[in-house]
C-alpha cells in the first residue's frame, strides 16, 4: 500500500478568488466523503486517508497550490517531523559522528534547516504528531535502536553541549552592537579567539561594530563565534555564503579543525568544492520541495558527490534529476567550438582612486563559456562593465558593435509587477519564444513564478528571474556576476547545463563570474584567471584553456583536483592527502590522467 502526501501552498491557495475546483472536482467527495474540504482559514484541507491519488485537483486548482506525492508504506515510520495538517514533513534524520565531517546537502525548502534545528535542540521533533507533539520519552522511544536514541535523552536533559551557526547572519547585527572581537570573547571558552580571528581573515575587521561588516566578514565572524564554543557538536548551516573562494578555503580548515580535535561536525553546503574538500562524508535529502523530505543513508563524500552529479541515487533507486552532468575526460573542447572571434579587446586599464586593474587583449568565440575567477574586490565586476561598455577604461579601448546582456551581482526586487511582466518588458515579448522557454525558463522552473510579484521572491527565486531576464534579451554576449548566490545545489547544476546549452544552440556567447569553482568548471569553455592585492591591484590572464586556467588557479589557491576513477569527474583531493602532496610536487594541480589516480584516497 502505498501513503499519500498532500500538502497544500497556504499562500497561494485563496479560496475566494477560484471557484473550489479542487472540492467540486474531487472523483472521492462526488461519491459523498469528505476528501477535500474548506479549512476555518477558508483554505482547503485534504485528507491523506481518504485521497487516492488521482491528481485531478492538482491540476484543477488555477493557483498550482496542491501538490499530492505517493510515498512508499515503510517510510512512515520513519517520519520525523510534520509542521500541521497538510504541511511539510521530514523523514529520517542524520546521526552526529565523530571521525570526520559530514555534509548535508539538497534541495532548497526539503528539510535541512529543519533537521539541524531538530539536531540542535531548537524543534522538538513530534514523529508527525502535530496535533500533540509527544513527551521526549515517546521520542525517545521511538529512536530505540539507533545512535539518536542517545542524543535525544541527553537533549531532553539538557546535557548536550551544541553550537549553532545559523544560515542567516545578519541577525548578528540585531543581536550585538559592539565590536567582533568582544563578540567572540564572549563565548570563547576554549581560548582560541586570536587563532581564529587570524585564521578566518578578520584581523582588518575585527575591531569594527558588527553593524559596519561586509557579509562575508559577518559570515566569517559567526563561523568563528560557533567554532570558540566548547560543544559537543558542530552545526553549520551555508557556511560559505558571502565568501569567495579564498575565504571559503578558510572557512573549510576552521570547520575540519573541529573534526580533527574529534567533534561530531554536521554542515549543510551548496558549494560543490566548498562540500568536497570539507566533507569526508554526506547524506543527500532529496524529496519535492516544500512537501517533504527524505535523508538518504550516508555516504563517502566521493560516492555522496559523484550520487548529485549523476541526478540518481542506487540505494533508494530514486532519480532525482532527469540527466546526469557529463564530463568529458578528453582534452577541452575547444577545437569543437567555431574558431570564429567574436569580440576581441585591446589590452586595457581601468583606475578607480587607490585601485588599478590591468586586462590583457584577448578574444571571445561563438558558443562558448568564459569563466572568471578570483578573489573578491580584484576587478572582475569592472571588467565585465567595461567589456559591456557601462564603464569606458583609462586607457586601451573596448570598440565593440556588440550588444551584451549584463546580470549584475546584486540583485534589486524595485519593480512593481509580477514576473511575467518584468520578463515580457526586459525581452520585448522575446521569452515567450519555444526555444528560451525550452532552454532556460522551464530547466530553472521559472514558469512555475509567472504571477508571483518581484516583491516576494525569495533570494533564489530573485536569482533564477534575473538569470532569465538577462538571457531573454537579444545580445550577442551574456555576462553573469555570481549567478550561484542564493541558488541551491540543484539549480546550480542546472543552471550551469541549461546556460551551456543555450549559448551553443543560439551562437552566442556568455561570460560567468562565480566562486563556486566546481559550477565554473562544468560550464566554461575557457578561463579567465585574476590575481592581484584585492582592493589595491588587479591583473587577469587573457582567456586560457581550461587545463592551464584550473592549474593556475588551483596553485594560488593551494588545492588540488584529480579525476574521478570511476566518473572521470574532477574531485578535490583532501588537503595533505598522499595525492594532494604528489600533484603539488609535479604541478599538476588539475586533470592528472585517470591511470595515475587508480588508487582512490577514500
Ligand atoms: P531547507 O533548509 O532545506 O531550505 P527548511 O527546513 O527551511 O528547508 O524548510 C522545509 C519546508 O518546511 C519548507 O517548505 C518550509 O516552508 C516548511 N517550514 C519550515 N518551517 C515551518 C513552520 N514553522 N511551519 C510550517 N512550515 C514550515
Ligand atoms: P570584484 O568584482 O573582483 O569583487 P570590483 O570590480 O567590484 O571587484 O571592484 C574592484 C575594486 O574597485 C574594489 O576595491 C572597489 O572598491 C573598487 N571600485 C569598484 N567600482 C568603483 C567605483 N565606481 N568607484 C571607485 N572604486 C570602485
Ligand atoms: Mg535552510
Amino acid at each position: 500500500m502505498v501513503h499519500r502526501v498532500a500538502v497544500l501552498d497556504k499562500d497561494s491557495c485563496v479560496s475566494r478568488k477560484c471557484g473550489l475546483e479542487c472540492i467540486k472536482f474531487c472523483p472521492v467527495n462526488k461519491t459523498g466523503s469528505d476528501c477535500i474540504i474548506l479549512g476555518e482559514d477558508a483554505k482547503a484541507v485534504i485528507s491523506e486517508e481518504l485521497c487516492t491519488g488521482c491528481g485531478i485537483c492538482i491540476k484543477k486548482c488555477p493557483f498550482e497550490a496542491i501538490t499530492i506525492v505517493n510515498l512508499a508504506e515503510e517510510l512512515i515510520g520513519d517520519k520525523i517531523h510534520q509542521y500541521g495538517v497538510n504541511t511539510f514533513r521530514l523523514y529520517r534524520l542524520p546521526v552526529p559522528r565523530t571521525g570526520g565531517v559530514i555534509g548535508l546537502v539538497g534541495r532548497n525548502g526539503v528539510g535541512k534547516s529543519t533537521t539541524l534545528n531538530i539536531l540542535s535542540g531548537n524543534l522538538k521533533p513530534n514523529l508527525g504528531k502535530y496535533e500533540r507533539t509527544p513527551e521526549w520519552d515517546e521520542i525517545i522511544e521511538s529512536f530505540q535502536g539507533t545512535e539518536l536514541k542517545q542524543h535525544f535523552q541527553k537533549i531532553a536533559l539538557r546535557e548536550m553541549k551544541i553550537s549553532v551557526k545559523p544560515q542567516q547572519v545578519h541577525l548578528i547585527q540585531k543581536a550585538w552592537s559592539g565590536d567582533g572581537l568582544s563578540l567572540i570573547k564572549k563565548f570563547d571558552e576554549k581560548g582560541v579567539a586570536k587563532e581564529l580571528v587570524k585564521e578566518l581573515n578578520l584581523d582588518t575587521c575585527i575591531n569594527k561594530p558588527v553593524t559596519d561588516l561586509s557579509g562575508g566578514e559577518l559570515q566569517r565572524l559567526a563561523v568563528a563565534v560557533t567554532a570558540s564554543k566548547d560543544a559537543e557538536l558542530y552545526l553549520f548551516d551555508e557556511p560559505s555564503s558571502y565568501n569567495d573562494v579564498y575565504q571559503r578555503l578558510a572557512v573549510s580548515k576552521t570547520i575540519r579543525g573541529l573534526a580533527e580535535a574529534g567533534k561530531k561536525v554536521i554542515v549543510v553546503e551548496h558549494d560543490l568544492t566548498f562540500l568536497d574538500y570539507l566533507s569526508d562524508y554526506l547524506y543527500l535529502l532529496y524529496g519535492e520541495s516544500g512537501a517533504y523530505g527524505i535523508l538518504s543513508v550516508l555516504q563517502t563524500a566521493r560516492t555522496g558527490i559523484n550520487i548529485l552529479l549523476d541526478g540518481y541515487l542506487p540505494s533508494e533507486n530514486v532519480r532525482f534529476r532527469d540527466s546526469p552532468v557529463v564530463f568529458d575526460t578528453a582534452a577541452p573542447v575547444e577545437e569543437q567550438l567555431l574558431e570564429e572571434h567574436v569580440i576581441q579587446y585591446n589590452e586595457f586599464s581601468k583606475n578607480y582612486p587607490g585601485f588599478n586593474l590591468g586586462v590583457e587583449a584577448g578574444g571571445l568565440r561563438k558558443g562558448e563559456v568564459i569563466g572568471i575567477l578570483g578573489a573578491n574586490a580584484l576587478g572582475k565586476t569592472t571588467f565585465m562593465k567595461i567589456i559591456a561598455g557601462v564603464e569606458k577604461p583609462d586607457t586601451g579601448n573596448v570598440e565593440t558593435p556588440l550588444t551584451i546582456s549584463y546580470k549584475p551581482q546584486y540583485l534589486s526586487a524595485d519593480f512593481e509587477g509580477t514576473v511575467r511582466e518584468l520578463l515580457s518588458k526586459v525581452s520585448g515579448g522575446r521569452f515567450e519564444s519555444s526555444a528560451y522557454e525550452s532552454q532556460i525558463i522551464r530547466p530553472l522552473a521559472v514558469h512555475k513564478l509567472y504571477d508571483k510579484s518581484i516583491r516576494e521572491l525569495s533570494g533564489g527565486e530573485l536569482q533564477k528571474v534575473a538569470i532569465s531576464a538577462s538571457l531573454s534579451r537579444n545580445a550577442d554576449i551574456y555576462a553573469l556576476d555570481e549567478p550561484s548566490a542564493f541558488i541551491d545545489i540543484e539549480d546550480r547544476i542546472l543552471l550551469a547545463k541549461a546556460l551551456q546549452r543555450f549559448v551553443r544552440a543560439q551562437g552566442r556567447s556568455a561570460f560567468i563570474v562565480d566562486h563556486d569553482v566546481q559550477l565554473v568548471d562544468i560550464v566554461s569553455d575557457r578561463l579567465i584567471i585574476f590575481s592581484g592585492r584585492p582592493g589595491v591591484e588587479g591583473h587577469t590572464t587573457p582567456p586560457l584553456n581550461k587545463l592551464d586556467g584550473m592549474n593556475r588557479f588551483l596553485r594560488e589557491l593551494g588545492i588540488t583536483y584529480r579525476r574521478d576513477v570511476d566518473s572521470g569527474r574532477p574531485r578535490v583531493n583532501k588537503p595533505g592527502s598522499k595525492l594532494d602532496r604528489h600533484q603539488k610536487v609535479v604541478e599538476q594541480f588539475y586533470y592528472m590522467s585517470n591511470t595515475s589516480t587508480e588508487e582512490s584516497e577514500d
